[in-house]
């Protein structure tokens, strides 16, 4: 599945504010939305001053743009979530980001395997997981509750995986919805997320807004 392969930061400096795309860095004093709080690009510098009010579809467009950054996905990819959350019962927003959340390289980086989303797809896709002792090697697989995810057997040799414990305890915890066993690295889907427990800073409404134009 194809994923964006340029420059992260710059991301968060288009959108204006922290992503959390580089894990620990992020919470550094190196972040560069930090150091550098103008956009990106040439006249990153000049915008800064020249922005007026910005309309409403350039409100709509920045937080459809800002969801698909936080969950690292293609606009195609992200479209068709929108139509499966459309077609489904409750609020569309709401669906949309459940959806989002239940994808299996956001779900490793939410039990704290991983110290960012980015680095939960390169482990899921290395082969490094399996869902119910099956391998996974695909980021966008949408787990269930019941769902049991593990560290694969022969992955559990490595010095990253040793070492989980202490990684573990650096990151920020894990909703209630997962129940995780660090010790095991092991972690079982006990329900899907309610809304209100994905901390995401995402106004659902405005891409509600923007693919109903
Ligand atoms: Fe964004 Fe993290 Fe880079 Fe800061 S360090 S700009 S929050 S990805």
């Amino acid at each position: 599945m194809a994923r964006y392969t340029g420059p992260v930061c710059k991301l968060c400096r288009r959108e204006g504010e922290k992503l959390f795309l580089k894990g620990s860095r992020c919470l550094s004093p190196k972040c560069s939305v930090e150091r550098r709080t103008y956009p990106p690009g040439e006249h990153g510098r000049d915008t800064q001053f020249r922005r007026g009010r910005a309309s409403d579809y350039a409100l709509q467009l920045r937080e459809k743009q800002k969801a698909r950054r936080i969950y690292g996905i293609l606009e195609r990819q992200f479209r068709r979530y929108f139509r499966i959350a459309q077609s489904g019962s409750g609020l569309t927003g709401s669906n949309l980001l459940i959806l989002l959340e239940s994808r299996l390289d956001n779900v490793v980086y939410r039990m704290r395997f991983a110290d960012s989303r980015n680095h939960a797809r390169q482990l899921v896709q290395h082969g490094h997981f399996a869902v119910n002792g099956v391998k996974m090697t695909a980021p966008s697989y949408l787990v269930q509750p019941g769902d049991i995810v593990t560290v694969r057997e022969g992955s559990r040799k490595r010095k990253y995986f040793r070492e989980m414990s202490s990684y573990m305890e650096e990151r920020p915890p894990s909703p209630e919805w997962v129940v995780v066993d660090g010790n095991t690295i092991t972690g079982t889907i006990d329900r899907m997320p309610e809304r209100r427990e994905i901390d995401s800073p995402i106004n659902e409404q405005l891409i509600v807004e923007y693919y109903s134009r």
